[in-house]
């Protein structure tokens, strides 16, 4: 080989040795290149996979509030509506991207939203919904703010204070019922007393008359008092029932002995006809109460002369029942339902001249429904009453 063979052969081996190191080198870059590009996408894809789950965490948090939560973007339309949201104002889950005023057509809300905006503290709210059950709702916005403390949106949360609110009205509703209650018979003693004083004691037949009327209002107080301390104690859950196997006929038979001087100044008389053997799985002085407040009534407003029945029988569904009947006026259609809400009576004077309370038919209303029973009263106009609750069978 001549040299300059050599000289050009030996420049070829060094070339290609060159190009095959660089083109290595591309081919090292390239990988190293397409490794980064799959582990951007890689990358990218575990960050939008990350947000898709925290949306979906979000929402499932915001899903299982009880309370309605409404964000909103920067412009007023809404972002995330939850579930209590829509619940709450009856609007479905497509509200999303309309303002509030379009959703909900309440104006107070945009003017509270306008309010936090311009004050930028966390504003509350009562507001009513209107529609059937006029729910009544307190509402809290806040502004939401970045870092840099710049506007982001809104958060509108949202509590249903119906319930709250009812329990508030029954509550001032029986407050002003006692205290009603109380004062009648005060008033009267206090009267029969003043004049009393200012000289009926000297006429022992005004004064013996007067007396007996006065130990009959002080008879109504302490009924009175008895009955609102047992209401108290059924209602706050206190009443643990001691319950056994209670045979009926015999407990029927003691209501009917202790009532009977009470039945006989009407010429009333009884028939128990509760089936011997007839077992409830109850508290026995709970229905013995329940059944006292019955026949009472039976005496108080049936016809004078006549006869109360207490019968019973199985009901089916594991059950038995129990009635109470009396002849009689009865109790006006309308008035079946409401006889057994705290203080509701058909005639007023009436049941106040028997001494009622107006708390009877609550308590057995309440000492029935914690057996797990139910009450009801049935009858025509005219032809009397029949009182049935049922007890768990033995
Ligand atoms: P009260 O102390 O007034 O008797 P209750 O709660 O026991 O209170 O009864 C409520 C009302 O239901 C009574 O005032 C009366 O108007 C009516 N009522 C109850 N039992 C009878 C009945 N057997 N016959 C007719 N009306 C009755």
């Amino acid at each position: 080989m001549t040299s300059v063979a050599f000289v050009a052969l030996a420049a070829a081996v060094v070339f290609l040795g060159l190009w095959l190191r660089e083109a290595s080198h591309r081919r090292e870059l390239s990988r190293t290149l397409n490794e980064k590009r799959a582990e951007n996408t890689t990358l990218r894809e575990a960050q939008a996979r990350t947000a898709v789950e925290a949306k979906a965490q979000r929402e499932t948090i915001f899903n299982s509030m009880g309370e309605g939560v409404l964000l909103l973007d920067t412009g007023g339309r809404i972002q995330l509506a939850n579930r209590a949201f829509e619940r709450l104002f009856g609007v479905n889950h497509d509200i999303c991207g309309r303002t509030v005023l379009e959703a909900v057509r309440l104006k107070e809300l945009p003017e509270l939203i306008n309010r936090v905006r311009a004050l930028g503290q966390v504003l509350g709210h009562e507001l009513v919904v209107p529609g059937l059950d006029r729910r009544c709702l307190q509402v809290n916005a806040a502004a939401i703010l970045d870092a840099a403390g710049r506007p982001q949106g809104m958060i509108l949360v949202f509590h249903d204070l119906t319930r709250l609110k009812q329990l508030e009205n029954t509550r001032q509703e029986f407050v002003a019922n006692v205290s009603h209650e109380l004062r009648t018979p005060l008033s009267l003693i206090k009267g029969y007393v003043e004049t009393l004083i200012d000289g009926a004691k000297n006429d022992p037949a005004v004064a013996s008359r007067f007396l007996q009327t006065i130990a009959k209002h002080t008879d109504r107080l302490t009924y009175l008092i008895e009955d609102l301390l047992t209401i108290s104690q059924l209602e706050s859950g206190q009443v643990a029932l001691n319950l056994h196997a209670v045979e009926l006929r015999p407990l029927a038979g003691r209501v009917a002995e202790d009532l009977a001087a009470r039945a006989a100044v009407r010429q009333i008389t009884f028939a128990n006809q509760v089936p011997a053997g007839l077992s409830a799985r109850a508290d026995a002085d709970r229905v013995q109460q329940v059944l006292f407040n019955l026949v009472d009534n039976a005496i108080k407003y049936g016809a004078a002369g006549t006869v109360v029945t207490l019968g019973g029988g199985t009901a089916g569904d594991g059950q038995v029942a129990l009635w109470v009947h009396n002849d009689g006026a009865g109790i006006p259609p309308a008035a079946q339902d409401r006889i057994f809400e705290r203080f509701y009576r058909v005639d007023k004077a009436r049941s106040r001249e028997q001494g009622g309370t107006g708390l009877g038919l609550a308590i057995v209303k309440h000492i029935v429904q914690t057996h797990g029973g139910e009450v009801r009263v049935e009858g025509a106009p005219g032809q009397g009453a029949t009182f049935r609750f049922t007890l768990p069978s033995v």
